[in-house]
């Protein structure tokens, strides 16, 4: 039985990654500092005896046997990333490198959970992963989008210098149950909204693009990239479907059959426009492609934040 370390494996994404990884018969270690993981992603999988939680932060080197790492510790949301900035660089550069060192100690396979945001506002329409970016690196996203690009950089020197074996994979937007409902990101921000009535924030105009993916499929990605032998990476992730920011609202209002209105808002400063992955080379690499449309995602989003709602009524 192998032995896998996921990083960050009481958030959103890191949590289903855990009970895929034990459905699949792995020993799992989970890491988490619960910056903004929560214990309630993980409580179905505490009495699994391949399942183990160790509170730690990764700015602080560990020692554990493992056969891989799958590296997700990061804060997602831009009000969390921002919280503290320089906590978010610290865990991106100085938890990297962490991670990097216990992989080569170990031999261990190690995958950054890296991000579209290393391609900034993009100038480049979809993006590809030849394409450098356009990344603001004095401006409020940059603990994130630097941390990150410092990140891929890191695993590349690890790679060409230490022979630790690396993959990368670049996310691109993915929502889906386990979100925290009040982590800030759109999807969770427009569906309690229109859940309770209350009006949907739209940040500018509405007109900005981003491209939607369902986790599970995001799920079945990662896999298959940490599981094949001949390519580092990097790889987009996501699913090529792309909406504006209004068009989102407007699904969100029809499925809920919500009352809530559209208002807008201040649009924070360095908000990417558009943003569609180009997926020709995970298609072509790792045979994957998304499989999960905008609507049957909602759909089954929506039922999570439902019972939340209810859940918190019943504290
Ligand atoms: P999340 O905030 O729900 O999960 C991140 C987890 O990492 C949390 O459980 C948090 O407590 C933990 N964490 C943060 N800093 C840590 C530290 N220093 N030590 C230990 N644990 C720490 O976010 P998510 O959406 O699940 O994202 C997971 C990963 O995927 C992140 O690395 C993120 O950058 C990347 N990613 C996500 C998306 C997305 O759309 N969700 C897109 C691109 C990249
Ligand atoms: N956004 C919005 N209203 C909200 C939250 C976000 O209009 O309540 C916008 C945000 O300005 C951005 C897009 O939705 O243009 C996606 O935001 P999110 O924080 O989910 O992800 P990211 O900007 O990192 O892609």
């Amino acid at each position: 039985m192998k032995t896998v370390l996921v990083t960050g494996g009481a958030g959103f994404i890191g949590s289903h990654l855990c009970k895929y990884l034990l459905d699949k018969n792995f020993h799992v270690i989970c890491i988490d500092n619960f910056f903004t993981g929560r214990r309630e992603n993980i409580l179905p999988l505490l009495d699994n005896p391949n399942f183990e939680l160790i509170r730690h932060d990764i700015i602080n080197p560990i020692h554990l046997e493992v056969d891989q790492i799958y590296n997700l510790a990061c804060p997602a949301s831009p009000p969390a990333y921002q919280y503290n900035a320089i906590k978010t660089v610290k865990t991106s550069t100085v938890g990297m490198i962490n991670m990097l060192g216990l992989a080569k100690r170990t031999k261990a396979r190690i995958l950054q959970a890296s991000t579209s945001e290393v391609y900034g506002d993009p100038l480049i329409h979809p993006q590809k992963e030849s394409y450098w970016g356009n990344v603001n690196p004095i401006g409020v996203r940059s603990c994130y989008d630097e941390g990150k690009r410092m990140a891929e950089c890191l695993c590349m020197d690890y790679n060409r210098m230490n022979n630790v074996d690396v993959r990368i994979i670049r996310i691109f937007n993915t929502y889906g149950p386990n979100m925290d409902p009040d982590d800030g990101r759109v999807v969770s921000n427009f569906i309690m909204q229109a859940l309770k009535n209350k009006d949907i924030t739209i940040y500018g105009n509405g007109s900005q693009t981003r491209s939607f993916q369902y986790v599970t499929d995001l799920i079945d990605g990662i896999y298959k990239m940490m599981n094949q032998d001949n390519f580092i990476g990097p790889v987009n992730i996501g699913n090529p479907n792309e909406f504006t920011i209004k068009e989102l609202a407007e699904k969100i209002i029809k499925i809920t059959g919500s009352k809530s209105k559209i208002i807008y808002k201040a649009l924070p400063s360095d908000d990417p426009k558009q943003r569609q992955p180009d997926i020709s080379l995970a298609k072509e690499k790792l045979d994957w492609e998304p499989k999960i449309s905008l609507d049957e995602g909602l759909i089954k989003t929506i039922e999570y934040f439902k019972k939340e709602i209810e859940r918190s009524n019943k504290k």
